[in-house]
């Protein structure tokens, strides 16, 4: 394909996802499609010879489409939000466009440059402390893109790690390494995201899950407690990943406690997982779900999930960046250069060394949007989610089981689990919604997002009209 073929097809392109995401709605929001659909329509070997586009794109709306699960379609309650804006489609298209890989400064300066000052701007926008701005005056820390919130909590846990392994070496010089990270102890709560499992898992250290409390908050007497016994077990706790707005059902980990638990163990890290509310610690009135910050070593927040910015774009800020980077740091020749001590190489703030240019799909959103139209858009799922919520009360045969505090509400019928088990499949097979369960204190509850950027109040009383017609049915069935 040369440019003028480009220009043209570009331009078709743009026509086509224009068109797909103003006619979302006709789709079914779910594929009704079984395992290996796609193998069935295509062929087992890649063309040897040159395809036409116009074929390659027919086979796209014949063959892939029906395929796909529609995360911004109005009717898709899943999960959380799948971030996706016009100005972040741009960015992406810009930064594959000019195809660099930033891995550190030389590499491309203005990659670089950019994401330290984006990061800046969002980390002041959410109203982190000062010490985690990579540009103030006497800071520290910094902030960084990764791919996603697993990767930061890795990350941070990395670092964690190797900072512990040193102070352990320096007190046990002769003690064998593999000994020493034996006695390594994470925690976090039964209601942080699996990542925090996986992380523990890639970096060999034990991993101690807490019981939260009855609204799905870990509290710091709790945390205290565990680590106390280990300690004196002969383990060494050296991090705590805390959740703000936890996966399953948006709940806030008690963080000042914790804060101040760890105030008897000054050398362990607190990570604060903040994947999905982070980002709306931007409007004024929910930055006191932040309360207790200034204790943290490391936050995340994924503008790809509710900042109009697509994936991938998982921002990570630390307080002290060498402290990141010192777990992190490969130095082979030929990836000097002559600024390596004046310039940020984020190629050792992460584990892979290529970087996508993903700061100008975050630095177009903050700038078409603004911080008030961003705000404007939280408060927007916010008010959608306490409507739903309002519905869902106003009906004796449900409860709510989350408190609502942002875009997520977790309800059920008031029964057996199996009940709302039945509930959930018969809705997600018709097609008509789409939402996720999750398991909270030890209950099956249905999950429901505000998601869609342009959602509306119908959409919500759609949803619940749905709802509420297939617990008709089942309530109906279940009495005979
Ligand atoms: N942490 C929390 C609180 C989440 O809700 C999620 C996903 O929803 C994750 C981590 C994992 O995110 P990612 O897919 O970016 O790794």
């Amino acid at each position: 394909m040369d440019s003028t073929e480009f220009r043209k097809r570009g331009m078709e392109m743009v026509e086509y996802i224009c068109n797909y995401l103003e006619t979302l709605g006709e789709r079914r929001v779910t594929p009704s499609v079984e395992p290996g659909y796609l193998r069935h329509l295509l062929p087992t070997e890649a063309p040897q010879e040159p395809e036409d586009w116009d074929q390659i794109m027919s086979d796209v709306e014949d063959k892939i489409m029906p395929g796909v699960t529609h995360w911004q379609h109005p009717r898709f309650h899943a999960y959380f939000p799948a971030g996706n804006s016009f100005p972040s489609i741009l960015g992406d298209m810009l930064g594959d466009g000019i195809g660099c890989i930033g891995f550190s400064w030389a590499a491309s300066p203005a990659c670089t440059e950019l994401e330290t000052i984006v990061l800046d701007w969002l980390g002041k926008a959410i109203g982190l402390p000062d010490h985690f701005l990579a540009l103030k005056e006497g800071s520290t820390g910094g902030g960084v893109i990764q791919t996603s919130a697993s990767e930061c909590v890795l990350v941070t846990m990395l670092a964690a790690r190797a900072q512990a392994l040193k102070r352990l070496k320096a007190q046990h010089p002769f003690v064998e390494e593999g000994h020493l990270l034996s006695k390594l102890m994470a925690y976090c709560s039964k209601e942080a995201h699996s990542c925090v499992e996986k992380a523990a898992m890639i970096c060999f250290v034990k991993l101690r899950i807490l019981e939260p409390d009855e609204n799905a908050s870990l509290r710091g007497q709790t945390v205290g407690e565990a680590m106390e016994e280990d300690e004196l077990q002969g383990l060494v706790p050296f991090f705590v990943s805390t959740t703000l707005g936890t996966t399953g059902s948006c709940a806030f980990d008690n963080l000042t406690e914790i804060g101040n638990e760890l105030k008897k163990f000054p050398c362990v890290w607190l990570h604060v997982d903040a994947a999905y509310a982070g980002n709306s610690f931007i409007c004024p009135e929910l930055k006191p779900l932040l309360k207790g910050i200034e204790y943290a070593d490391s936050f995340n927040t994924n503008p790809n999930k509710w900042l109009l910015t697509n994936f991938d774009c998982s921002t990570l800020w630390v307080r002290d960046r060498i402290r990141l980077t010192s777990a992190l740091v490969v130095d082979p020749l030929y990836l000097k250069h002559g600024y390596s001590d004046a310039a940020i190489d984020y190629r050792h703030w992460g584990v892979p060394l290529s970087r996508r240019f993903r700061s100008l799909k975050l630095w177009f959103v903050l700038r078409s949007y603004g911080i008030s139209g961003l705000q404007h858009y939280i408060r927007h799922h916010i008010k959608l989610a306490k409507r739903f919520e309002e519905l869902v009360l106003k009906d004796k045969r449900f409860e709510i089981c989350n408190q609502v505090k942002l875009g997520l509400v977790c309800f059920r019928l008031k029964g057996t689990d199996k009940l709302n088990e039945k509930l959930l499949s018969a809705i997600n097979e018709s097609g008509k919604l789409h939402m996720v369960p999750a398991s909270v204190n030890e209950r099956y509850i249905i999950r429901f997002c505000a998601v869609a950027q342009n959602a509306t109040a119908e959409d919500i009383d759609y949803a619940w009209d749905t709802i509420v017609d297939f617990a008709n049915e089942l309530l109906e069935k279940e009495q005979h």
